[in-house]
């Protein structure tokens, strides 16, 4: 079977904030014009994949129209701890989302990196988020995201025997549609459709999982 070199790309919040942002996350808040602006260049390709991190509200209020208008999909990351927090998705969004097509994915209970955190920290973030988000939409929840792209190798275990099919990072570059670690290219404020075309072809999971093979050795 040929593998298909995908560009994963995330966004967070679009338009507006409705609230205000946590430190850093205007760098990666975008316009309402760039953000129909990457979809438009998306739809052009057949090699782009669409996700949306955080849960937060503008995912239904901006995103699924767009989304649909073009023929597209996406994955929803969502954080299960903050479903029905103002600015952020409830689970009747959540399910909307779902009955429309789109996949839901978890981006863990708290929002905070997955790496460092003790057994009982870790399950709640991967397990027992996982099965809120699994009552709400009433179908498996397969797919993971890393809060803040943080994940190590034991992580990775971790979310291997809680069930996931594909994790989600912030690596970058290009990656194969069939791996397990998918890297991710973050969508910023100054983006454009031109976005795509600046993606660097390498594999930014490939690469990430070399580091750490090359830690383990020394
Ligand atoms: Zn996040």
């Amino acid at each position: 079977m040929v593998q298909k070199r995908t560009i994963n790309l995330t966004f967070h919040g679009v338009g507006e904030p409705p609230r205000a942002l946590d430190e850093g996350e205007a760098d990666v808040w975008v316009s309402h014009d760039r953000f129909l602006d990457v979809l438009d260049g998306a739809a052009e390709r057949d090699d782009v994949r669409i996700t949306f991190d955080d849960g937060n509200a503008s995912d239904l209020e901006l995103g699924l129209d767009a989304l649909l208008e073009r023929g597209l999909t996406a994955t929803f990351f969502v954080v299960a701890g903050r479903l029905g927090v103002s600015g952020f998705l409830d689970e009747a969004d959540v399910r909307r989302l779902a009955d429309a097509g789109m996949e839901i994915g978890c981006h863990g209970m708290h929002h905070r990196p997955w790496r460092g955190l003790d057994d009982t920290e870790l399950r709640a973030e991967l397990v027992d988020a996982k099965a809120t988000l699994e009552a709400v939409v009433e179908r498996p929840v397969a797919e993971a995201a890393c809060p803040f792209g943080a994940y190590d190798r034991r992580v990775l275990r971790a979310l291997r025997s809680a069930g996931y099919r594909r994790v989600f990072t912030s690596d970058r570059g290009t990656t194969d549609s069939a791996r397990f670690l998918q890297a991710r290219n973050s969508v910023g404020p100054a983006d454009d459709a031109g976005l795509l075309g600046r993606i660097p072809s390498v594999d930014g999971a490939v690469g990430r999982r070399a580091k750490l093979a090359v830690k383990r050795w020394r």
